[in-house]
């Protein structure tokens, strides 16, 4: 029997796991299953580029919690979760847990828009340099 070779994703969505280190490392393990609901944070654009080139597989169908209607059950594949844990690198987070700096003259905060986290020049420079 022939072992398979190394898993490949396709170019799509290499692209966008490292374009997205933080949503990358943040996706479910392969053996969990989930709707899209449940992982919010990952989005309809996000779920659609991964959907569309065979990043996450359809495994089933749930009822919705809230009437009728079923929505569909995903797992990541294994391909995706060998590539985030060989080939992108887990962004280093600001104190309050989010990714990038921002100055603000006085102080800094992170890029999370909603964020109101503020920290010191020497903070930044850790977080940048990790
Ligand atoms: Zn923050």
């Amino acid at each position: 029997m022939n072992r398979p070779s190394r898993p490949t994703v396709p170019q799509p969505v290499s692209a966008w796991l490292q374009a997205h280190p933080q949503l990358a490392h943040a996706l479910p393990a392969p053996d969990e299953e989930w709707t899209v609901r449940e992982q919010d944070m990952i989005g309809d654009s996000a779920h659609g580029v991964l959907r569309e080139h065979g990043g996450v597989r359809k495994v089933g169908e749930t009822r919705c919690k809230d009437g009728n209607g079923a929505v569909a059950v995903w797992q990541v594949t294994e391909a995706v979760a060998a590539f985030v844990e060989h080939n992108v690198t887990e962004p280093s987070l600001t104190p309050c847990g989010h990714t990038g700096v921002v100055n603000l003259g006085d102080t800094y905060t992170c890029q999370t828009e909603t964020c109101d986290a503020r920290f010191d020049r020497e903070t930044a420079l850790e977080v940048l340099k990790s």
